[in-house]
C-alpha cells in the first residue's frame, strides 16, 4: 500500500489554470507571494491554455484582442481578413502569460476534492496534497457539458456529441445534422459545418443576432456599467446580451448563403432523427448539441456547500467568497461570481477583488 503524502502548507492554492487562475496568480504575484512556495495553481490538464486549448479548431473571439486581455499584458494583435483571433491565437497567448509571470502551474494534478483540516483546506490531487489558508476555484466550465433530455434520445441510432467534443467541419463532411441551440456555439459551429454537411438548425426561441457592427466589446461596457453601478449601491439589470449572436465574418457568411435559418426545437427523436409536435420528420445521422455548460464544480461537493443550479452560494466584499466557507473563493464561472467575469476581459476586475480580500 503506499503512503498518504503529507500536505505542504501554503498560503493559497488555485484550482484550475486557465484564464481566471492565471488572472489570480498574477494578481496574487502582485501582492508579493511567491509562485509554487506561498501560492500554488493546481491543473488537471497537461498543456497551458485552459478550455480554449479543447475548444474546437475554426472558433474564434467574438471582439478584438485589444478588448481580450487579462491584467497586467494585453493580448497581441491580431489580424487577418478572417477577422477576430482564433483560438489558437488565445492558447499562445494564455502560454506566454503564465511564463512572462513565471506563474509555475502545476500539472498535472486534478483536485478529486477540498475538505476542512482545522484552520486550513486540504486540497487532495491524489500524489500531490496541499494544506491551503485559502482556495481559489477556478476550474470554469468545459468540464461540465450540459446534455437537456429529450424524449426518444435513447432510440436516437445517430450520433450524438456536444460541442465539447467537437473539433472540424470535416468530420461530419456529406452528412445529415441537426445543431441544437441559439447561443454564440451553435452559430459559429453551424456557420463552418453547413458548408460540408446538410444542416438543420433548432433553437427553444428565436436567435436573437447583435447588429453587424457591435461585438463582445458592447458586453465589457455594459460589465463596466454593473460594476460601476454595484459599487455605488445602484440596481442594474447585468449583462443582458450575454447569449445574442456576435456576426462574426463566418456567421455574416452563413447568413449570405441562407444557411442561418433556425427552426423551432424538435419535441423528441426518433431512431432515424427528429420529429416535431406537428409531425414532421426530419431524417438526422448526427445531432449536435450546442447546450452549454454548467460549472466544474466537482472538487467542491466534499465541502456540502449549497447554491442550487449546480451553484455554490457566494457573496462578500468581492462576490465571490463562499457564504457557507468563507476560505473558499470562486472566481470566473460568470456573472454569479462577477459581471462578465467568464470573459477575458472581465475576470480581471473580479480577481483584483478577491486577491485584494484575501491578502489585505
Ligand atoms: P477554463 O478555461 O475552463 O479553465 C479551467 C481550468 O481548470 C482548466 O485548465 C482545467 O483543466 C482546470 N480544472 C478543471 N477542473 C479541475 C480540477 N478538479 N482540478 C484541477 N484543475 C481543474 N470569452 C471571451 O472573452 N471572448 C470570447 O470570444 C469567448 N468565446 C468563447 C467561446 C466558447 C465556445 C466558450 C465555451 C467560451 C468563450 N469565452 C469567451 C468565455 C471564456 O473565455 C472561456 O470559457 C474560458 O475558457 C474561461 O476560462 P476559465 O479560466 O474560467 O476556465
Amino acid at each position: 500500500m503506499g503512503s498518504v503524502p503529507h500536505p505542504r502548507q501554503v498560503d493559497v492554492v488555485v484550482i484550475g489554470g486557465g484564464q481566471a487562475g492565471l488572472a489570480t496568480g498574477f494578481y496574487l504575484r502582485r501582492a508579493g507571494l511567491t509562485p509554487g512556495e506561498e501560492f500554488v495553481i493546481v491543473d488537471a490538464a497537461d498543456r497551458p491554455g485552459g478550455a480554449w486549448s479543447r475548444m474546437w479548431d475554426g472558433l474564434r473571439l467574438f471582439s478584438p484582442s485589444s478588448f481580450s486581455s487579462l491584467p497586467g499584458w494585453m493580448m497581441p494583435p491580431w489580424s487577418d481578413d478572417a477577422g477576430y483571433p482564433p483560438r489558437s491565437h488565445v492558447v499562445d497567448y494564455l502560454a506566454r502569460y503564465e511564463q512572462r509571470y513565471d506563474l509555475r502551474v502545476a500539472r498535472p494534478h486534478r483536485v478529486r476534492a477540498v475538505t476542512r483540516a482545522e484552520e486550513r483546506l486540504l486540497v487532495d490531487a491524489g500524489d500531490l496534497t496541499l494544506a491551503a489558508r485559502a482556495v481559489v476555484s477556478t476550474t470554469g466550465t468545459w468540464d461540465q457539458p450540459f446534455w437537456p433530455s429529450y424524449p426518444g434520445i435513447g432510440e436516437f441510432r445517430g450520433r450524438q456529441l456536444h460541442t465539447a467534443d467537437y473539433r472540424t467541419p470535416e468530420e461530419l463532411a456529406g452528412q445529415q445534422v441537426v445543431v441544437v441551440g441559439g447561443g454564440n456555439s451553435a452559430a459559429q459551429l453551424l456557420a463552418e459545418l453547413s458548408t460540408v454537411a446538410d444542416t438543420t438548425w433548432v433553437t427553444t426561441r428565436p436567435p436573437r443576432f447583435l447588429a453587424d457592427d457591435v461585438d463582445g466589446r458592447a458586453l465589457f461596457a455594459t460589465a463596466r456599467a454593473r460594476i460601476e453601478a454595484l459599487g455605488q449601491g445602484r440596481e442594474h439589470t447585468g449583462v443582458a446580451g450575454l447569449g445574442d449572436i456576435v456576426m462574426v465574418p463566418s456567421v455574416r457568411e452563413a447568413r449570405e448563403r441562407g444557411a442561418l435559418q433556425a427552426e423551432p426545437m424538435f419535441s423528441r427523436l426518433t431512431p432515424g432523427g427528429v420529429a416535431w409536435a406537428d409531425g414532421t420528420t426530419r431524417h438526422a445521422d448526427v445531432v449536435v448539441w450546442c447546450t452549454g455548460f454548467r460549472p466544474a464544480l466537482h472538487h467542491l461537493r466534499s465541502l456540502g456547500l449549497r447554491g442550487g443550479r449546480g451553484r455554490i452560494a457566494v457573496g462578500g466584499p468581492s462576490a465571490t467568497q463562499a457564504a457557507q466557507e468563507p476560505r473558499l473563493f470562486l472566481v470566473g464561472y460568470g456573472d454569479w461570481t462577477g459581471p462578465a467575469s467568464a470573459t477575458l476581459a472581465g475576470v480581471g476586475p473580479s480577481v483584483k477583488a478577491t486577491v485584494g480580500l484575501l491578502t489585505g
